[in-house]
């Protein structure tokens, strides 16, 4: 079955042309004009043709403070693909005591019925062992070539740097890749201890515990060591100006560092989370929401590549029975916010629109850097005939209101409640199959694949 995309603006992240798009069953075969007819056409006129975004970073079901995410990898995929993203990788779990391998058939065993899109695994690594290291090798060969460390959560997630250090020289062998969570999680937890000892239970505070300055320090901290084992790191959620300075001065001298950033610290602030009475609790995920001058600056980071990709580090907890749980104890509030389904209209309006960005900019960030960074390209992140046919019609002029009442997300509110933006991901496709068009949900559970990845590539302008 053939399709054709025709008379939209098609958009790489290098070119942006008026062209059709004919896609042969799964694939791309060609872009260009003339092409006659096909079984399908869809009319692109005043329309942007742009690849399927990949957001990198999500945590569907993930368990956490004795609950679940809010999203499973039904609802969540779901939203996803409504939001205009057509791959996901999200992160599977090494319980203490248990090897990655179990840890990866559990994720495998959740997403694989379930996900409507396409999506890859990531592996959190709470325990540092000689068989632990040995079977980063065998992740390796399995798909899954990229392995989160956590500098915060003690108890939880926390390695010690000889840890981090033996992980980073066993990637410096396997070609894997570290992503590191940075902040400084033993001063934060004496900060957080002394502040509830202090009566200070309110969500803010939860802010005030994790100071950016603890994110710069664990953030130089990752990069030195990355830089001793001579291997590339990759940092996760950047929220601040301290972080992203320290990544700017490692990559300055040559050391590999890359970083994403999240609309939620593009967009949303402090004053967010010290919102009047518990509505703060909203807004509590890891690193926090900083004080609103640091979004200048990391939409700098975004213009200059000292930050390369937008990711959502979505992780939904419901406000009325999950975020309650912190009612009296900012610190048991459950850490994450929904965001899988409104990055790409975000970074759009606020990106593209709003002038920070250009389109082929919006591409990059949204799905090319991805896809090279995390081993999915050339099938996946950008439109070339032979890549997936993985594409979103976009019109940037329709008019919407982000609302809980209108999202698709499974969770009982907004970060962005009310927030007028311009963008909306009309004909959502993957793998030449509709998944969302005329408003109207095509997908199906379990129709996504589970993708397995290539070693890390950092590829051309990113070195
Ligand atoms: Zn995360």
């Amino acid at each position: 079955m053939t399709t054709l995309i025709k008379d939209g603006t098609v958009v790489t992240a290098t070119d942006m042309t008026r062209a059709d798009v004919l896609i042969d069953g799964e694939r791309i075969q060609a872009i260009g004009t003339g092409f006659g007819d096909a079984d399908n056409v869809i009319d692109a006129a005043g329309r942007y043709v742009m690849p399927g975004g990949i957001d990198v970073h999500t945590h569907m079901e993930l368990p956490f403070g004795g609950t679940f995410a809010s999203d499973d990898f039904a609802t969540g995929t779901a939203a996803a693909a409504w939001g205009g993203t057509t791959t996901i990788v999200d992160f599977a779990v090494q319980d203490y005591g248990h090897s990655l391998s179990e840890g990866l058939d559990n994720w495998l065993e959740k997403a694989c019925p379930k996900s409507h899109i396409d999506f890859g695994l990531h592996l959190i690594v709470r325990e540092i062992s000689e068989p632990v290291l040995r079977e980063m090798d065998v992740m390796i060969e399995r798909g899954v070539p990229s392995f989160k460390l956590f500098m915060a959560y003690p108890g939880v997630f926390m390695l010690d740097d000889a840890s981090i250090f033996r992980a980073m020289s066993r990637t410096a062998d396997n070609g894997g890749l570290i992503m590191m969570h940075a902040e400084n999680g033993g001063a934060i937890d004496v900060l957080v201890k002394r502040y509830l000892a202090e009566g200070k239970t309110a969500p803010v505070n939860h802010g005030l515990t994790r100071p950016s300055s603890m994110e710069g320090e664990a953030t130089h901290r990752a990069i030195a060591l990355a830089e001793l084992a001579g291997v590339p790191v990759y940092i996760v959620h950047l929220s601040s100006r301290d972080a992203l300075n320290a990544v700017r001065e490692g990559r300055d001298r040559g050391v590999s560092a890359y970083a994403e950033t999240c609309p939620q610290y593009l967009y949303l602030s402090l004053d967010d989370l010290a919102r009047p009475g518990f509505e703060g609790a909203k807004f509590v995920c890891s690193p926090p929401l900083r004080p609103a001058d640091h979004q200048a600056e990391l939409w700098r980071g975004l213009v200059t590549d000292d930050l390369q990709v937008v990711s959502t580090d979505h992780c939904p907890f419901d406000y009325k029975d999950q975020k309650i749980l912190g009612k009296d104890d900012f610190s048991a509030i459950p850490n994450g916010l929904p965001g899988v389904e409104d990055r790409y209209t975000l970074l759009w309006d606020g990106g593209v629109a709003a002038g920070h960005i250009s389109p082929m900019r919006f591409v990059e960030l949204i799905a090319t850097a991805p896809a090279r960074m995390f081993g999915l390209n050339p099938r996946k992140g950008t439109l070339a005939p032979g890549a997936d046919a993985d594409i979103v019609v976009f019109n940037p002029d329709t008019p919407r209101t982000l609302s809980a009442a209108s999202q698709h997300m499974r969770v009982d509110y907004s970060c962005y409640e009310g927030r007028e933006v311009r963008g909306c991901p009309e004909v959502v496709m993957q793998r030449g199959n509709v998944l969302v068009s005329d408003g109207q949900f095509h997908g199906q559970p379990g129709a996504g694949r589970f993708l397995e990845r290539s070693r890390f590539g950092p590829g051309p302008g990113s070195g």
